[in-house]
């Protein structure tokens, strides 16, 4: 027996879920449709978003509406537009095969004449935000008298955003013997009030403790100076190739300059706040839904309602004003079971408040460590390769050009092929990080484990077959220092740290400044030391946050990850461009002469940056995840 008949749904009903494809309820639905089926009954439920709450209430107020009249017998009030709008296509969905069912939303920013036509229809079930309802009830537009029914949806928002009294003048319109059916996030006095003075007896269902974040957010803190805070958006965006992500600021200005930074650079992202149009919000999140976008800056105001699945990442690029709304900008994501990250990007002064925020969500932090350039590099480098592993090829279009490619590359082995093909995007990655800088703030993070020891980075690794001995001799060689000097290599795959006596950490600085290896520039320094990067200095004031690292490979333009043509390796036009086509020639060129600056021992030499065997085993250490988009 399917599941959701088991819980007492009839078949229409249960045939629309599983057409949606659920297959069993979610925790909260087990508990709330039996309970919600069997009586009528009042009800408080503590849920998060993406528990699947919608359902929760919306199966078990379909088995109790009669499709053949045409009164309006269940009212649903929520926050925001978009929640109506999602409600209301949700409860579409699982009416499908019911007869004569019609569902109509109500909302601001609409025509008020069209909705009340929709009513007049004959709307069993009416979604909507308060401020329109309450316009409807004084337009006598709508008839609240045979509801049976009254759902309050996301109530904790709908009092944060001062819609109380409108709640109790709808409520009021509604008959006394009606049943009452709560859903909040949270439980503050003012919910707890609506529940007293609304129900009697009211069923109580917990699907998640108070105030306590979803288990499946991981929730990671920065430091950073305020000045390099746009720079490490992108560098997270950028290690993190197939993000997904809200972007949360603190005002509308913030938001809108953010997002304007974002698509100069090269992002598919846009902003989402109060100063726009109902048609331009629209429009927006039209694109955000449907992948066009990678990054949707809104402020919590604008966001609130948004209901997206697969948010990868919520990201706090401020934290929240009240503590309280960090519960809900993180719970957008790791929806419906899945996992998510919520990460917050703050200056020294701000750990304390990352201290208390753990405490209300009783779940502990991670300090995480901004990727570096290079390592954004290696994340980017094996999504093209999944990429290109994964791409639908259209074999008819592509078939009659095949003669005349092979003819092209046919003095090239399959691994140059290969080399050169993946060369094409990655040198730019490359030569965008060459100079990037450390974006963490130093306090709170070690610069070594042991005093007198300094730690360095290297942007040399395992794919400049290098290992612990070999980069330590290399080292060594270079700055005529001490192999005892050197006392810890942990070599990487494309950089290494390497800890020094703290004596010799400038000497061996200083020599490596102008260093080659394999024709690449080789950058030491000092982990932590944020002003030695070339990249700062360069684009300092480019954008209006400054200190960025411009993405040349930006999506909008036709380059690899954001924008608009995101996701298909084949849609892009990096080939007209010409610009960076010939920088890359340029670099395969300098990679296939295999020519080396150092003219130490051999074993430093073995892997060219070209790549042999060796590199493509690293890269191949990897997995990456299946694209998404
Ligand atoms: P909600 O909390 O109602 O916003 O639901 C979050 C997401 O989970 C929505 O996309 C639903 O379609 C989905 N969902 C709800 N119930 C189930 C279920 N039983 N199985 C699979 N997905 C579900």
């Amino acid at each position: 027996m399917n599941k959701f008949e088991a819980l007492g749904l009839d078949n229409a009903i249960v045939r629309a879920v599983t057409e949606l494809g659920f297959e069993s309820p979610t925790p909260i639905q087990e508990k709330t449709i039996p309970a919600l089926l069997n009586a009528d009954t009042d009800l408080v439920a503590l849920a998060q978003t993406g528990t699947g709450k919608t359902a929760g209430f919306g199966l078990p107020l379909i088995s109790k509406i009669d499709f053949t009249s045409r009164d309006t017998q269940a009212l649903i009030m929520c926050p925001t537009r978009e929640l109506c709008m999602q409600i209301t296509r949700d409860l579409q969905n699982y009416t499908k095969y019911i007869n004569g069912a019609h569902i109509v939303a109500i909302y601001g920013g609409a025509s008020i004449d069209n909705q009340t036509r929709d009513i007049k229809r004959g709307a069993q079930i009416v979604v909507a935000t308060p401020g329109r309802m309450v316009d409807m009830i004084d337009r006598r537009r709508v008839n609240l008298s045979s509801v049976k029914v009254a759902v309050l949806d996301e109530a904790d928002e709908m009092l944060n955003m001062g819609f109380k009294e409108d709640l109790d003048t709808i409520l009021s319109q509604t008959p006394e013997e009606k049943n009452t059916w709560l859903f909040s996030a949270t439980m503050p006095d003012e919910v707890l009030r609506i529940s007293k003075n609304y129900m009697e007896n009211p069923v109580e269902i917990t699907a998640g403790v108070k105030n306590q974040g979803n288990d499946n957010i991981e929730h990671i803190y920065y430091v950073v100076q305020a000045r390099d805070k746009y720079a490490a958006l992108k560098r997270i965006a950028d290690s993190n190739p197939d993000i997904f992500a809200i972007v949360f600021c603190r005002t509308r200005i913030e938001t809108q300059e953010i997002a304007e930074s974002l698509i100069k650079d090269g992002y598919g992202a846009d902003s989402l706040h109060g100063d726009l149009s109902q048609a331009q919000r629209d429009q927006v999140m039209k694109r955000y839904r449907s992948r066009s976008l990678q990054m949707l800056v809104a402020t919590d105001v604008a966001a609130r309602g948004i209901d997206v699945n697969d948010v990868t990442h919520v990201i706090n690029y401020n934290l929240p004003d009240e503590i309280e709304n960090y519960t809900h900008r993180s719970g957008r994501t790791a929806r419906a079971g899945k996992k998510g990250v919520s990460i917050c990007i703050i200056n020294m002064k701000e750990v304390g408040k990352i201290r208390i925020i753990e405490r209300i969500i009783k779940k502990k932090f991670i300090q995480g460590t901004i990727p570096t350039g290079f390592e954004a590099c290696e994340k980017q480098l094996f999504s093209l390769v999944s990429k290109i592993h994964n791409v639908e090829v259209n074999e008819a279009a592509i078939e009659a050009y095949m003669p005349k490619i092979y003819d092209e590359l046919k003095d090239l082995s399959k691994e140059d092929i290969i080399k050169r093909f993946v060369s094409t995007e990655f040198n730019r990655f490359l030569d965008y990080y060459k100079n990037a800088p450390d974006l963490n703030a130093s306090v709170g993070r070690e610069r070594s484990s042991q005093p007198g020891i300094t730690k360095l980075f290297i942007n040399l690794g395992e794919m400049d077959s290098l290992d612990r001995n070999s980069l330590r001799e290399y080292i060594s060689e270079v700055s005529g220092v001490d192999l005892n000097s050197i006392t810890n290599v942990e070599v990487k795959g494309s950089f290494s740290f390497v800890e020094v006596k703290s004596e010799v950490a400038e000497i061996i600085t200083g020599t490596f400044k102008n260093q080659r290896y394999n024709n690449r520039s080789v950058r030491i320094e000092s982990r932590g030391n944020k002003e030695t990067g070339e990249g700062r200095t360069r684009d300092r004031g480019r954008g209006s946050y400054g200190g960025g690292e411009r993405r040349s490979f930006g999506g909008n333009r036709g380059g690899y990850g954001g924008g608009d043509r995101r996701g298909s390796y084949g849609e892009k036009k990096s080939y007209g461009n010409s610009d960076r086509a010939d920088r890359g020639e340029r670099r395969d060129r300098e990679y296939g002469d295999k020519k080396k600056s150092y003219s130490g021992e051999k074993s430093f030499s073995k892997g060219s940056a070209s790549g042999g065997g060796d590199r493509k085993s690293n890269f191949s250490r990897e997995k990456r995840p299946r694209k998404q988009f």
